[in-house]
């Protein structure tokens, strides 16, 4: 059995007959992972807090031959998120990220400048980055990694930048087009106004923790979050099960 080691971040774990548990790791250097943690549901100290959401850790994982699952051998907690998880919402926001995040990963396909975003925005989070900005953030960024933000720079119709003027994002064919060539909001589309675009020109250009000390107006953030919402959804199919924990103020869309 081939030995892996590699940094990662704990996903999700959940229970494996009465000893064991599966944990899905997004890791540095291998992507997602998923294998049995022996005896971690019957012996805390085998793994201690380890295998908590967000914990970033040191792996060491046997890979088993024509099964996805291996078997993790030892899980060294390098920082944990255990106080982020103290405050309830920023609970429900990390647990939204994981899912979109284990969603989004594929299995075995490093993402190195993903990795770094997660931990980057984790870091932001414990220096004071507002939740509603975090998932902007981790949204705008999960869709822009995997070539799903579109691109906001010009009308796909008349060719025109955008100046001060509403742009309509339609949703169902991934065009963006200004109110001249589009005409109204529709059930498939999204408009994305001159305040909306520039909270997310912040975004797309400020490391996380920059904006941590920023005030971004509200109203800009929420259309952001009509976006990046309404094309996770459009992507995905079906809501993602936490997001209807996340607190009013920071839903918007869901
Ligand atoms: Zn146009």
């Amino acid at each position: 059995m081939p030995l892996l080691r590699t940094e990662g971040f704990v996903l999700r774990a959940y229970p494996l007959g009465e000893a064991d548990k599966i944990v899905t790791f997004l890791t540095r250097e291998e992507g997602k992972i998923r294998g049995v943690a022996k005896s971690a549901r019957k012996s805390r100290r085998r793994f201690g807090s380890s295998l908590e959401p967000w914990s970033r850790v040191s792996l060491t994982y046997f890979e088993k031959e024509a099964s996805e699952l291996g078997r993790v051998d030892a899980c060294d907690l390098l920082e944990s998120a255990y106080r982020l998880h103290e405050d309830l919402d920023t609970a429900w926001l990390l647990a939204y990220m994981a899912e979109v995040a284990d969603q989004f990963s594929r299995d075995r396909q490093a993402e190195p400048h993903y990795y770094r975003l997660l931990g980057s925005l984790l870091g932001a989070l414990r220096e004071g980055l507002p939740r509603g900005v975090a998932l902007r953030y981790f949204e705008v960024w999960t869709l822009k990694l995997h070539g799903l933000l579109p691109d906001l720079s010009h009308c796909a119709g008349c060719e025109e930048p955008p100046g001060r003027a509403d742009l309509i994002v339609d949703l169902a064919s991934g065009s963006v087009l200004c109110q001249r060539c589009c005409g109204a909001e529709g059930p498939s589309r999204v408009a994305l106004r001159h305040g909306g675009r520039t909270v997310l020109a912040s975004i797309l250009r400020e490391h996380p923790s920059i904006l941590a000390s920023r005030k971004l107006p509200s109203a800009g953030l929420k259309e952001v979050g009509r976006l990046t919402s309404a094309s996770l959804l459009a992507f995905v199919g079906a809501p993602f099960k936490t997001a209807r924990f996340l607190s009013v103020a920071e839903e918007v869309a869901w």
